[in-house]
């Protein structure tokens, strides 16, 4: 009932070219998509160039950002209808990169992401604890405060549109992973406070991603819990083969 979602973060890399390149290769190799969903969030910059070329394709698009104001005078920033006009479905937000070197709090992760959902786009909303905050037992406490933080004041009816990224951030551009039983139980703490919040009816509908250093060779095993319905990938969504391979996990 949950579609799993396999989403490619470029962060900061692909020049229009290069991002052209990679998106048709990765059409070239995709093939349909009957059970799963795959996009690719590429920098602002490349966003118009990928969306020419996998409009009517099985590939959908997201962005890596946005600033939660419809317009208005704010130097540098992009707003939801405006990657809502270049044919974003999706949009992360307050990855952890995003906390950690621009101070984004958990007040303004809630913002951007009912800024998002305001203006019909699918937010993928990053959680996840450092390695101390692990190492002192307190990742599950942290975790699920950060969602409840992310999604307070968003109404029941919205939550199908939402999707959670569980990022450990100890395990991001690490080659780090959690393993698939970890994950898993963090997955599962995430669903129970999504069922805490909205009932398990919907708690049950909602897609929790699982990043951190996601790869061709532990795809398959971390697909496999229960929980863990996508992956949001960075290092490994650059080339077209070891996108393509994680996107066709078994
Ligand atoms: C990320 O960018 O969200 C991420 C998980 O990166 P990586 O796959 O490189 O760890």
């Amino acid at each position: 009932m949950r579609i799993p979602l396999i989403a490619g973060n470029w962060k900061m890399y692909k020049t229009v070219g290069e991002a052209t390149t990679l998106v048709r290769d990765l059409l070239a190799g995709l093939g349909e998509l009957s059970d799963r969903e795959a996009i690719v969030c590429p920098p602002f910059t490349a966003l118009a160039a990928v969306a020419a070329l996998v409009a009517d394709s099985p590939l959908g698009l997201g962005a890596q950002n946005l600033y939660p104001e419809a317009q208005g005078a704010f130097t540098g920033e992009v707003s939801p209808p405006m990657l809502v006009d270049i044919g974003c479905r999706y949009v992360i937000i307050g990855h952890s990169e995003r906390r950690q070197y621009f101070g984004e709090s958990d007040a303004f992760v809630n913002r951007k992401l009912r800024a998002a959902l305001a203006h019909g786009l699918r937010p993928i909303v990053c959680v996840g604890e450092s390695k101390p905050q692990r190492d002192a037992g307190q990742a599950e406490p942290i975790v699920t405060a950060q969602v409840r933080a992310a999604l307070l004041e968003v109404p029941p009816a919205q939550m199908a549109n939402v999707v959670i990224a569980y990022e450990p951030i100890w395990a991001i551009g690490t080659g780090d992973t959690a393993t698939p039983a970890d994950a898993q139980a963090m997955h599962a703490a995430i669903r129970a406070t999504l069922a805490e919040l909205y009932g398990a009816e919907i708690a049950a509908t909602v897609r929790i991603q699982y990043g951190g250093s996601v790869k061709p060779d532990n795809i398959d095993e971390l697909m496999a819990q229960p929980d863990i319905d996508g992956a949001l990938v960075g290092g490994a969504s650059l080339q077209a083969a070891s996108f393509l391979r994680i996107i066709h996990y078994q």
